[in-house]
């Protein structure tokens, strides 16, 4: 190998949404290679965590899957890429003909490019059908739902740097970014915080976020630790304290807001002290926080899952917004609305249109012009009605959908009731799994194809604030292993001809394409990208990109943002003599989603080997739990044991565990009931019971 082949080659961290700039060293042979720092990283500035600084021990791990896979008689046996490739597009050219293309679904990846998803969602129009989506369903579709309906783009207003520099106070509402977003919360927020910055955290878990603000020498954090689903009569008690006491921007009302007689009218009769009980929160420490918020010069919301993964979680988001619009906090560097995104390429998988209701630039497929416009590129028809979401998807296996496309997911493990998800994949007639590892989902797949990892790919990925940015590659390790865009590119161009439009050779090529239909990036290239990405929207080559959204106006058709009222509604399900608790869930630093990647990292799996769950030590003694204790948690649609973690950090009434673990992941646990207009599962509450495990 050459001395320049030894470079490090400089790309992204492949996990969290902050979008951390890292180096890979490669070694003497394939596989040989190690993490350095960065130093001038345009997000990070050299700083990692420690999922970005373990991200090279799954490369080239020893569970990797390195040759294609068919499953005969109920066992895999190797197979070549051709009888592989050709058993794919032999079962979906007769799915289609039997069954019509809406038989078939095909899921993308938040862990995967913007290119590859780009391919993926091409494929599944060009095949016949709306039926794509991606994990970005089951984090944040809610929020994506919301920010584009009432302020008109789906994604963060302002970005990290500038909220750091610029926010007096930050509101963060049901994310935990110490434990997802570590680098933002060290770098950008406890920072700012110690420069004098205020902290409102809302969450009904005292986590790591809680500890990272307890700074000596400041008192400028507040914890309102609310009973999980209880975040609409919160956020209700705010905005009353706001109109109640003239705190609302009428100029930023009048001027660039419709809706706002729709939520005065919802609050009429609100009764705030009933509220507060409901949430279980003092109202005046409720009181005190909506002060904070409404009388800084910029104050900044930062929203999460505890407030999207809810069957409420589209009005949970609408209500933040009407918190900045009535405040005017948008529009302006350190205020907006910032979902903190999870996976590194969440953001841009949605953006390239792997989502059944938009086609790439979030352009609605039902919209005729759009559609025409996008067709013109392609060169083949669009079928003009939204397909179905994920979850939507696996509920059809067997019955109207006979055949799945997974691209990197896990579906068995991150979608909610996932012993059900299980038996509803037996019932597919053909499904097939491109991956790095043998999944949960894979040992249901018919054909798995071996695909390459994050570090030996090259593309881009977007991140939380919008910033598209370069990963580059190194040296593939397995020989007979595929990049997801070569196997699109080959799959595609089997079903549908040399002419079919899959005729891609770098991910350049396919960039270059993802532009002309795309128009927030269409002022990108690789070489402007560069090092230090571009936020979108880039309209035109030479737009420097925006860091935050909406100066002069929003981008909905009237281009005014839109308040509406909310009101509370309980999750679907709630305590009752059976299931008495409130199960909640989350993720830990060290651990990664449905832990493909993270459970096989020496250093991340040491850190949390096994499931745990948080109760608080009144329920503790209620139930007979000792901390350590092995316990069994149950909920209607099953059971898990983990070890019991006594602490105060819950609340009294609620248990909080993690979905990480395989057999026992909280997702065996959780409901699949759905927000009706997102589509996202209420993974953040359900009705669950406790018991010590006669086997500890
Ligand atoms: Fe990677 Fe996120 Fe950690 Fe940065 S903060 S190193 S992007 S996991």
């Amino acid at each position: 190998m050459s001395e320049q082949e030894q470079e490090p080659v400089k790309t992204i961290c492949p996990y969290c949404g902050v979008g951390c700039g890292i180096q890979v060293k490669p070694g003497d042979e394939p596989g040989d290679m190690r993490f350095m720092p960065w130093g001038d990283a345009p997000v990070n500035e050299g700083r990692i965590c420690i999922k970005g600084g373990a991200a090279t021990e799954v490369v080239d791990h020893e569970d990797r899957l390195t040759e294609p896979l068919i499953k005969e008689n109920g066992e895999f046996r190797e197979a070549s890429w051709e009888e592989a490739l050709s058993r794919i597009v032999d079962e979906l050219e007769r799915i289609r003909e039997e069954h019509g293309p809406d038989a078939m679904g095909f899921y993308g990846s938040s862990k995967v490019m913007n290119e590859e998803n780009y391919l993926l969602q091409k494929l599944a129009r060009r095949y016949g059908t709306n039926n794509v989506d991606n994990c970005t369903r089951m984090c944040h579709a809610s929020t994506v739902w919301a920010l584009r309906r009432s302020l008109g783009a789906g994604a963060m207003t302002n970005s990290m740097e500038d909220l750091g520099a610029k926010a007096d106070v930050f509101w963060i509402q049901g994310a935990n970014p110490a434990e997802q977003h570590p680098i933002a919360n060290s770098q950008y927020f406890r920072q700012a915080v110690i420069d004098g910055a205020t902290v409102i955290q809302v969450d009904p878990h005292a986590n790591k976020t809680t500890k990272s603000f307890d700074i000596e020498g400041t008192d400028r954090h507040m914890h309102l630790q609310l009973e999980p689903g209880t975040d609409i009569p919160l956020l209700n008690v705010v905005l009353k304290t706001i109109l109640e006491n003239d705190w609302v921007d009428e100029e930023f009302v009048r001027q660039r807001t419709k809706g706002f007689g729709d939520l005065e009218e919802t609050l009429d009769d609100f009764d705030k002290e009933a509220a507060a009980e409901t949430c279980r929160v003092p109202l005046e420490d409720i009181e005190e926080a909506a002060e904070k918020y409404a009388t800084a010069e910029n104050a900044a919301i930062f929203t999460g899952m505890g407030m999207s993964q809810h069957s409420c979680g589209v009005d949970n988001v609408q209500n933040e917004i009407n918190l900045a619009l009535v405040t005017g906090n948008l529009g302006r560097p350190g205020t907006g609305v910032n979902p903190l995104r999870g996976q590194n390429n969440v953001q841009g998988t949605c953006d390239v249109g792997a989502m059944p209701n938009v086609l790439p630039g979030y352009q609605n497929v039902d919209d005729d012009a759009a559609r025409s416009a996008v067709e013109e590129v392609w060169g083949f028809d669009v079928p003009p009605e939204p397909g179905l979401t994920n979850v939507e998807i696996s509920m059809e296996a067997g019955e109207s959908v006979h055949g799945l496309y997974v691209m990197g997911e896990n579906p068995v493990m991150s979608e909610p009731d996932a012993n059900e998800v299980a038996e509803r994949l037996e019932r597919l007639e053909f499904m097939v799994v491109q991956d790095i590892f043998m999944t949960e989902t894979a040992t249901f797949a018919d054909v798995i194809l071996p695909a390459t990892t994050w570090a030996e790919r090259g593309g881009t990925v977007t991140n939380t604030d919008r910033r598209v940015q370069r990963m580059r590659p190194v040296e593939k390790v397995h020989e007979n292993t595929r990049h997801d865009l070569d196997i699109l590119a080959e799959v595609g161009t089997r079903l549908f001809g040399e002419d079919g439009g899959f005729d891609f050779s770098d991910p350049e090529d396919v960039f270059e394409e993802l532009r002309q239909v795309c128009p927030s990036y269409h002022g990108m290239t690789y070489d402007l990208l560069g090092e230090e990405g571009i936020h979108w929207p880039c309209y035109e080559p030479g737009d420097e990109g925006d860091p935050f959204l909406y100066e002069d106006e929003f981008t909905t058709s009237d281009g005014l943002g839109y308040v509406e009222g909310v009101r509370h509604q309980p999750p679907a399900e709630v305590p009752d003599e059976e299931y008495p608790l409130i199960l909640t869930t989350a993720r830990l630093i060290e651990h990664y989603n449905t832990g493909t990647m993270s459970r096989r990292s020496p250093t991340l799996n040491r850190q949390t080997p096994e499931n745990f769950v948080d109760i608080h030590p009144n329920d503790a003694e209620r139930y007979g739990i000792e901390d350590e204790d092995d316990v069994i948690i149950k909920s209607r649609r099953g059971e898990i044991t983990v070890v019991a973690n006594v602490t105060e950090d819950i609340k009294e009434g609620v248990i909080w565990t993690t979905p990480h673990f395989a057999a026992a992941s909280a997702n065996r646990l959780t409901n699949d009931v759905l927000d009706e207009r997102a589509k996202i599962p209420e993974y953040k509450a359900a009705a669950a019971e406790i018991e010590v495990s006669v086997e500890s």
